[in-house]
């Protein structure tokens, strides 16, 4: 899928952090633990197809790091989804929520299979069958899922309910349920408003009115269409999206109501009336002040990073950009402002999720959104005023704080 020389994603996600473990003075064996997984389970995900034949898929838990509390990651059902990847997001996650202040632990999961290609039922029967492989791992102070790439609400719900038959009813074993079955408000949603208030912070920052701005976005799952989504209630001008089928520009801005209507009847974003088809390759290169890819990793690489004519870059997605175009955008001038800041909405929400599990008791949206406001702008401006004190970009500054947060727990506990 991309040039990027045959360095696995996570070899990449460890350049940001050996910087970070440099910068903090670690001595070589906090570094080796603190970059390797703790713990890694490999399933075979046997499965009865619709017609009769048995599938067997290859799923992943990897908890990377539980020094600051319980693990804590989604879980990815992807082709690319394999142990290599798993890792990476696992690590993300790790650096993730202590950027973010949140008592948690890093993991991913993930089952490598083409969702799309699969009925209700057989995912049904699949998210069950890796629930009851790795549940020995999980639990609510042990290691809670939620979803990421290619599951949802009903994924959650069905590994809830596969986890229950075991251990009875555990709400707070996974986060991103239907609100139905104990999930928050605000959750679904909580991705995409964090990346439009960090976006809203940077673009004051950087001297830009955020209402005035061209957004492109591409990628158009949760996280993207609920980024032009909130975007679009804010005011802002959404120019250009894209989804896997291809994108739609339009100079003026999109009308986002009636795209998402469109996506809602034809499942696609392409081949909307109003605007301008556009490939997903010409998209990322339109004209515009933030280019924010809401999609899958490593979609900005040496080869385009060049032709890139926004004025900052919002990574909405988890690790979208190669150290190669890092370096590129770092030489050019243009800012990027690094996945672990800018998606951590969603899963502060599942910490408040989790939280009003444990208690048993609801918030507001009003409570959700403010606190989540709260605690994105807090973590972007530590942030900010590091990579200003220290001469970093916004990516080594961020690592720097999460990787020095996770050190110094490490320190405390005494165990090593
Ligand atoms: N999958 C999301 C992420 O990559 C959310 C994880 C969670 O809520 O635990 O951050």
């Amino acid at each position: 899928m991309t040039p990027s020389d045959g360095t696995s994603s996570f070899d990449e996600v460890n350049q940001s952090f050996d910087k970070a473990a440099d910068r903090l003075g670690l001595a070589d064996g906090v570094r080796e633990m603190l970059r390797r997984p703790w713990r890694e389970l490999r399933v075979s995900v046997p499965i009865r197809m619709d017609d009769g034949s048995i599938k067997v898929f290859d799923g992943y838990r990897v908890q990377h790091n539980g020094v600051r509390g319980p693990y804590k990651g989604g879980i990815r059902y992807h082709p690319d989804a394999d142990q290599e990847e798993v890792r990476a997001l696992a690590s993300l996650m790790t650096w993730k929520n202590a950027l973010a202040d949140i008592p948690f632990g890093g993991a991913k999961g993930g089952v490598q299979c083409d969702p799309a290609q699969l009925s209700e039922d057989e995912l049904n029967r699949l998210t069950r069958r890796y629930t009851v492989n790795i549940e020995h791992l999980l639990g609510v102070n042990r290691d809670i899922p939620a979803p990421d790439l290619g599951t949802d609400a009903q994924t959650m719900a069905w590994m809830m309910d596969a986890y229950g038959q075991i251990h009875g009813y555990i709400p707070g074993v996974v986060t991103g349920k239907p609100v139905e079955l104990g999930g928050s408000v605000g959750r679904e949603q909580a991705t995409g408003r964090g990346v439009v208030f960090v976006t809203r912070n940077a673009a004051m920052d950087m001297g830009m009115d955020h209402s005035q701005a061209r957004i492109v976005i591409q990628g158009f799952g949760n996280v993207g269409s609920w980024t032009a989504n909130i975007a679009g209630e804010l005011g802002c001008k959404v120019t250009g999206v894209s989804d896997v089928n291809g994108g739609v520009h339009n100079e003026a801005g999109l009308d986002i109501p009636a795209l998402l209507d469109h996506k809602r009847e034809a499942g696609t974003v392409a081949g909307f009336a109003g605007g301008e088809p556009m490939s997903n390759a010409e998209l990322l290169e339109l004209d515009c002040e933030v280019l924010i890819p809401a999609a899958i990793d490593r979609v900005i690489h040496k080869e385009n990073a060049p032709n890139v004519r926004a004025g900052m870059i919002v990574e909405a997605a988890n690790h979208p950009l190669t150290p190669e175009a890092d370096d590129i955008f770092e030489d050019r001038g243009i800012p990027v402002i690094p996945d672990i800041l800018v998606n951590a909405g969603g899963v502060i929400v599942s910490y408040f999720e989790w939280t009003q599990n444990l208690y048993q008791h609801r918030w507001t949206i009003d409570e959700v959104n403010t606190e989540l406001d709260s605690i994105i702008s807090k973590a972007y401006r530590k942030v900010r005023e590091t990579a200003g004190e220290k001469g970093l970009s916004h990516r080594d500054a961020a690592f720097l704080i999460g990787v020095g947060r996770v050190a110094e727990t490490s320190r405390i506990r005494g165990f090593l």
